[in-house]
């Protein structure tokens, strides 16, 4: 196996945690985010209150920091995205609350500039040319799909021209054929990218009609993913696929021999303390 990273100690699930900047007019902001060690330690404080157990300790595989490029972020995710030319099974989705920087880790802020790509285009632009420069005595096939999961429907977005405007889950689907031209043996691997729907609670009282059906089918598809990993990282018996869309199209990408990776972002600043503690209970119960 050319590509394959050596195992991890935990398995095949890992945690990644991302932090992002204070974004432009809001440097007088106050952070949650006490201190980040090397180790994947990650102190998170809530100055706003004196609170008892104010401080709490979280830990990670990698914590990356408000400072870290889109680059030092793939290079630790590009030897899983490789592993997909091996025949494995990747997923790799980004949790957290509406504007903590899912999108911009997993597609980026700007396109057109290859610097600031994120995870999708250098995993499709890493596997077109690994496939094409290496192993001469294979042929790789690659294809690609997306698909959008808003109110437990699949939809698929190459095949039609908008995109939800609200929340949905993006699908970021590579799928990897490559063939032995001596013996005609094949291999498979499939690579799932998701951009997941915005993880934070919705008020109850206030949301009414579409918008409470959304929070509703959100919270289900992301608790359902929840549940999945919980199971896997436990090593149990029965992994609860059935119970939404995401974790349905996700289950060839989740469990078995498959590796999985979580970035779980987080907004440093004081008002989004009680969602920050909330996803980072999330990833604890995962990891
Ligand atoms: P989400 O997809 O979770 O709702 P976004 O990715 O849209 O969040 O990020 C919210 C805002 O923060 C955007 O303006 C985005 O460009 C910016 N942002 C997020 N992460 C970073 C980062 N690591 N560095 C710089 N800006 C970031
Ligand atoms: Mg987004």
């Amino acid at each position: 196996k050319l590509y394959n990273e050596v195992q991890d100690l935990k398995g095949n699930i890992r945690v990644y945690c991302r932090i992002r900047p204070f974004l432009k007019g809001q440097s007088k902001k106050q952070t949650t985010i006490e201190y980040i060690g090397d180790n994947g330690e990650l102190v998170v404080t809530n100055p706003s209150k004196i609170v008892k157990e104010s401080h709490r300790v979280f830990k990670f595989n990698k914590v990356f920091s408000p400072a870290a490029t889109q680059e030092e972020v793939f290079v630790d995710t590009q030897p899983l995205i490789r592993s997909v030319l091996d025949g494995y099974n990747v997923c790799i989705f980004a949790y957290g609350q509406t504007g903590s920087g899912k999108t911009y880790t997993m597609t980026g802020p700007n396109v057109s500039s290859q610097e600031d790509w994120g995870v999708n285009y250098r995993a499709l632009n890493d596997l077109f040319h690994l496939s094409q420069i290496r192993r001469s005595s294979f042929e790789y096939e690659i294809g690609v799909q997306m698909v959008e999961i808003y109110n437990e429907q699949v939809r698929d977005l190459l095949s039609s021209d908008t995109i939800q405007k609200r929340y949905p889950s993006i699908v970021l689907t590579v799928h990897v054929r490559g063939t032995d031209l001596e013996t005609k043996a094949v291999l498979r691997g499939n690579l799932h990218l998701v951009d997941l729907a915005g993880s934070e609670r919705v008020d109850r009282s206030e949301a009414t009609g579409e918008r409470l059906r959304e929070a509703q089918h959100i919270n289900k598809s992301l608790s359902a993913l929840g549940d999945v990993i919980f199971a896997l990282a436990q090593k149990s018996q029965h992994v609860p696929y059935r119970n939404s869309k995401l974790t349905q199209v996700l289950q060839s990408s989740l469990g078995g021999q498959a590796k999985t990776l979580m970035f779980v972002q987080l907004n440093p600043d004081v008002e989004s303390f009680s969602e920050t503690i909330s996803t980072l209970k999330f990833a604890e119960r995962v990891s």
